[in-house]
């Protein structure tokens, strides 16, 4: 058994998968720097680990979605800009401040609670302004950026904050020739300039805008910083364009908690959706929709065991679920893979999300905590 650690089931995480994504994102990205988005545990990869490949292979600057997960990093002496982008009024933005850690916002009442915290801590707030070009998720409607701009000039002047970005999101980068891209584009490009004419637009103010699928397509939408997440884990930001050169980094594997012979007309698992044809194999699988094998997975998903390719058998329950074997042997304790990169002819990432009807997003992010994240490719 090639698997020193006994657990029912692994998630295997290949840190030099990631530094060579980054590096082919930096690549891409011509000369705009790079942030990497690790929010959500770095996509289910594990925070820490993956935050040090991300800055490993290049990546200026990291980024998360609160500010918790910031404080996380620091806490595990990581030292890199780390920008948080979804603050909730009432959060304790001191710790963020005396961490070092920039925050954006997209109104002016968040942007005076992160003045009281840098008056409070007697350290100036990097600040982010986020302008929300179209998307109509976080950021400030173009009709209120010329009063936020004003009131992040007043709070620089005093000395509180330091207008360290102006940054939006894009809604549609992962589908090409879509015409919001282009709006909002025109939209950015608006809200940058009354930022100059403002003054708030210095030459070190960084703007950034572009995620994993504008930096593999949208040169015009690079500017100082792209924030890249999806693709830095090796995962298509663009399925229908293939997979631009970068290796998925998760291999989500198991072991065979049992394995029996049944007759044929055996019912499997709640509900009895598969009933075995013939007299067969089954084997049980130790994972289930709590550690993110979602229960929609049911007759839908495969995996990799004994060299051939299974379908879920039945309902995905919490902890496990079964595979049929037919007469192909599969001992206890053998290992099955239900996703990587494909070379052993595995499903990868991108099947398991097409198989599902979602994104490799949610597949990656929802593997639960139960299941360890072992880490391979350490080294340079
Ligand atoms: C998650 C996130 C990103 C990264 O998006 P990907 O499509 O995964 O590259 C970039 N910016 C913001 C604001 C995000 O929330």
């Amino acid at each position: 058994m090639d698997n020193p650690m006994a657990t029912p089931a692994q998630a295997r995480v290949d840190l030099a998968a990631i530094r060579h994504n980054v590096a082919l994102l930096k690549e891409r990205a011509g000369g705009a720097e790079l942030m990497a988005a690790v929010k959500a545990d770095a996509y289910g990869h594990g925070l820490v680990p993956s935050s040090r490949a991300m800055l490993a292979g290049g990546a200026a600057m990291l980024g998360t979605a609160f500010v918790s997960e910031a404080l996380e990093l620091r806490a595990a002496g990581i030292t890199a800009p780390v920008l948080s982008w979804l603050i909730t009024p009432g959060e304790p933005l001191d710790e963020a401040l005396q961490a070092g850690v920039e925050l954006s916002a997209s109104d002016e009442p968040l942007l005076d609670e992160i003045a009281a915290a840098a008056r409070r801590t007697g350290r100036a707030a990097r600040t982010h302004l986020e302008a929300d070009t179209g998307m109509s998720r976080g950021g400030s409607p173009l009709a209120a950026w010329p009063g936020l701009l004003r009131r992040a000039l007043e709070l620089q002047a005093e000395g509180a904050v330091e207008i360290a970005g102006l940054w939006s999101h894009l809604a549609c980068a992962d589908i090409p020739g879509h015409p919001a891209i282009d709006a909002q584009l025109e939209s950015y490009e608006t809200a940058l300039k009354l930022a100059e004419q403002a003054g708030a637009a210095g030459s070190h103010v960084i703007r950034h805008l572009a995620n994993s699928a504008a930096t593999m397509t949208l040169p015009r939408a690079h500017y100082d910083l792209v924030r890249c997440g999806i693709a830095t884990y090796g995962l298509s930001p663009i399925p229908e364009q293939g997979d631009f050169g970068l290796r998925q980094a998760m291999t989500l594997v198991a072991r065979i908690a049992m394995t029996k012979r049944v007759p044929e007309g055996s019912g499997v698992s709640y509900g009895h959706l598969y009933v075995t044809d013939r007299e067969t194999t089954l084997a049980l699988v130790p994972l289930g929709y709590a550690d993110g094998i979602l229960r929609h997975a049911t007759g839908k998903a495969e995996v990799l065991a004994g060299g051939r390719r299974r379908l879920v058998a039945g309902r995905v329950c919490m902890d496990q679920f079964v595979i049929d074997m037919g007469d192909d042997p599969l001992l206890a304790g053998e290992e099955v893979i239900l996703f990587g990169p494909g070379a052993q002819g595995e499903p990868t990432a991108q099947e398991w999300a097409d198989n599902l009807g979602t994104i490799t997003h949610e597949i990656v992010t929802r593997i639960g905590s139960r299941v360890p994240r072992v880490y391979e490719g350490w080294g340079p």
